[in-house]
């Protein structure tokens, strides 16, 4: 006798086109020249980046475009051990909320360049981007961050960002 079905593996594939806003485009653009963008709030003077063209707090438009330095702080981390299917990195690795100097808010980023008991909230990180001739409108321009060797940043200066 034949055992019911209970699972089947059916991979699918979507190809679509992303047609980014006006704010999403100078974020992509900037990233096609090695650059961090962000957009200032007029109201709270946040900087959020990659904007979405809008405060979240005060609903107004962010149009003053700022350049980002290369550096920020780990916010928070947490180090990968799980395999999972379309996984481009070999385990175990670090991803860490990297908050940008001068930037309001914090992104997901890959940390190469150190052991992993190494890393810590506070550790003070450059970013490393693909050679020039690769570079191209997607977070894929970077290729990770790295400590740059600065002393950590003390914790009051990023608790607000947890
Ligand atoms: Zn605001």
């Amino acid at each position: 006798m034949s055992e019911p079905v209970t699972m089947m593996a059916a991979p699918i594939r979507l190809d679509y086109v992303f047609t980014p806003g006006v704010a999403q485009s100078t974020n992509l653009h900037g990233l096609e020249r090695g650059v961090f963008i962000g957009q200032r709030c007029p109201k709270c003077q946040k900087v959020y980046t990659p904007s979405r063209g809008s405060c979240p707090v005060d609903g107004v438009p962010t149009e003053e475009i700022v350049e980002l330095p290369n550096t920020g702080t780990v916010t928070t981390y947490c180090v990968v051990n799980v395999p999972f299917a379309g996984q481009a990195i070999e385990i175990p690795y670090i991803c860490a909320q990297i908050l940008l100097d001068g930037a309001n808010i914090s992104f997901m980023a890959l940390i190469q360049e150190i052991p992993l008991a190494e890393i810590r909230m506070g550790l003070r990180v450059e970013a490393v981007w693909v050679e020039p001739e690769d570079l191209g409108p997607t977070m894929a321009s970077v290729r990770y961050f790295r400590p740059n060797g600065e002393p950590d940043a003390a914790f009051e200066t990023y608790k607000e960002y947890l």
